[in-house]
């Protein structure tokens, strides 16, 4: 067995689940589930599950909780990011067994600014759509992502997982309150729908809900810097065509359509990555 590898089994036949926590080091929300399945009276109903924790060295990093040591580790899950011979490369390459023959994985992670939890889900897995409706009940928000183009490849995205489900959940911002509580509800609505646990409790925390779906439309990086915003924005913020939303160093950031922001960063350099904004496709009542 694996340091950090958590199995659980049931006595009966089901689905084989995976759940990541950790990839980050300073995302620390994913412990609460960690803690949920070392209660003593939790048990599945059915299938199997493994809880990997990526990065507890990142986690356990001398100065605090870091994001990384050197190698962002949700950059690397592509064939010429396992060739980079990093110790995280390696680390990927050892957990990929045991994600391999997971029915569907859930990624947790946190933000270091926004606070409105979200599903992440990929265009390169298309029936990771299909179960964040169903884990709409615990977090509403779904964003699609097209395949990377300018960063390496995440978990969510890998083209080393093919028949698998992959699903990000943003829990909300690193230190908040919640975002252990969102990690927890999420990862028992995706033990539920997947019939591995008796529903009931704290597995339905909503009776119903409109889940609204959206893709991204624009990646914001800065021509001058620094990044200003107009307001503070805690995600998903509402901007209407042709609003000004915040300043280029002195050149104004304006809507060219209506849409939400979902990101914002501490941009400050020409080149840096400073918002990420989306557009709001469907709605769905579950
Ligand atoms: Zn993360």
């Amino acid at each position: 067995m694996l340091q950090d590898t958590f199995e659980f089994s049931s006595s009966f036949a089901g689905p084989r689940l995976a759940v990541t926590i950790l990839m980050h080091g300073d995302e620390a929300c994913g412990l609460a589930v960690l803690d949920t399945v070392r209660a003593e009276n939790f048990a599945l109903s059915s299938g199997s599950l493994v809880v990997l924790v990526l990065n507890r060295r990142a986690h356990e990093a001398p100065e605090g909780p870091v994001r990384h040591l050197g190698t962002d580790m949700n950059r690397i899950w592509s064939h010429a990011g396992l060739g980079e011979r990093t110790e995280e490369a390696r680390r990927v390459a050892s957990t990929l067994p045991c994600l391999k023959d997971a029915d569907a994985i859930l990624d947790i992670h946190s933000m270091p600014s926004q606070d409105t939890p979200f599903l992440f889900v990929s265009e390169t897995h298309p029936r990771s759509a299909d179960l964040a409706e169903k884990l709409g009940a615990a977090v509403p928000r779904v964003v699609t992502a097209p395949p990377p183009q300018q960063r390496g490849m995440a978990l969510f995205e890998t083209e080393l997982l093919s028949k698998e489900t992959p699903i990000v959940v943003e829990c909300g911002q690193h230190q908040s309150a919640q975002a252990p509580d969102v990690a927890r509800a999420t990862f028992l609505r995706f033990l539920s729908v997947h019939g591995m646990i008796e529903t009931g409790g704290d597995a339905e925390t909503a009776s119903s809900e409109t889940v609204r779906f959206y893709e991204m439309c624009r990646e914001i990086k800065l021509d001058q810097g620094p990044l200003t915003l107009a307001l503070p924005m805690r995600g998903f913020d509402r901007l209407d065509r042709g609003e000004t939303y915040g300043w280029d160093g002195p050149r104004p950031l304006i809507a060219e359509e209506d849409c939400h922001v979902l990101l914002t960063r501490p941009a400050v350099n020409p080149g840096d990555e400073a918002l990420t904004l989306v557009r709001l496709t469907r709605t769905r009542h579950v």
